[in-house]
């Protein structure tokens, strides 16, 4: 195998410029662990969920005066083009989530290259600015595949926020640095979500089921560990579908995957309204410095 060097360059950052807001803006009917249960084919035929539920999320921003990274669906983009418009209007920081909701690692190159490419076509288009930022679903860039990072740089992308640097029975990456880094000198900036160092091992705090499943103090303790103690900017982010409690059900899903997809949606929205407040957030291209080329970056 020729796999590219893996020679991590953490990122020296100014501390206080807040942390990152991000949402993954999807379909509940997106989510990679239904891959066996609903054929693509089928998405264009269920009811959409996500322009209302994107909405409300720009409500709640606005009232926290809150801007955000939006990792957006190419999907999405091209059936609800007016909804990527308002999330641009409203001041905030439009990304690529991909084309196709396909996991990054079970891509093969040409085909990854073809699905972010689209989507950055699309959402550039339907918002009318440049979308250098992307984040692969299923944080599905690992050592698996960190060829990713050199396609997304030469498909135009400045930034990625792909990586779970952490165990989990999915993905993640435990040997990658917790806090910003290249994969090799001059590689493309990739922006890990945000874990907890407890020691022996590294907690996820920064949204999605986590936020879920933890009681909101939990959360916030967590992440203070990282603001004030680490010194560190956070990565917090969750989905459209998460704050949507009403969404079909979708049937015959095994019991872990069953209770990680619904648990506690009721309470997702409360929780944000006190996270907002609780700590400093801004758009990931306010905090990192993603205007950076990736091939000339110093390290
Ligand atoms: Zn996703």
């Amino acid at each position: 195998m020729n796999e590219p060097d893996f020679d991590p360059q953490p990122l020296a950052l100014d501390s206080g410029r807040g942390n990152a807001m991000t949402v993954d803006v999807e379909e509940y009917f997106h989510v990679s662990a239904f891959e066996d249960h609903i054929d693509p084919r089928e998405w264009a035929t269920m009811p959409s969920r996500v322009e209302a539920s994107t909405d409300r999320i720009l409500s709640l921003f606005e009232a926290a005066g809150v801007k955000a990274t939006f990792f957006t669906l190419g999907w999405v983009a091209e059936r609800q083009p007016a909804l990527v418009r308002r999330i641009v209007d409203a001041g905030h920081e439009l990304a690529s989530h991909g084309q196709n909701h396909a996991r990054a690692f079970q891509q093969e190159p040409a085909a990854f290259v073809a699905d972010i490419t689209r989507a950055k076509d699309v959402l550039e288009q339907a918002g009318g600015v440049a979308v250098r930022g992307y984040r692969a679903p299923s944080f599905s860039i690992d050592r698996r595949n960190l060829w990713a990072f050199d396609a997304l740089a030469e498909a135009g992308y400045t930034y990625s926020s792909s990586v779970f640097p952490g165990h989990h029975t999915a993905y993640g990456m435990p040997d990658a640095p917790r806090f910003a880094f290249r994969h090799r000198p001059g590689g493309l900036l990739e922006i890990p979500i945000t874990t907890a160092d407890l020691g022996l091992r590294r907690l996820p705090c920064a949204g999605g089921g986590f936020f879920r499943l933890y009681p909101y103090a939990l959360t916030r303790r967590l992440l203070e560990r990282v603001t004030r103690a680490e010194g560190q900017a956070a990565i917090f982010y969750f989905h459209p579908w998460e704050i949507d409690p009403d969404q079909p059900r979708i049937s015959g899903l095994a019991l872990r995957t069953r209770v990680r997809q619904y648990l506690n949606l009721s309470r997702v929205e409360s929780r944000l309204e006190r996270l907002l407040r609780a700590f400093t957030w801004d758009r990931m291209d306010r905090i990192f410095p993603v205007d950076a080329p990736p091939e000339t970056a110093s390290a």
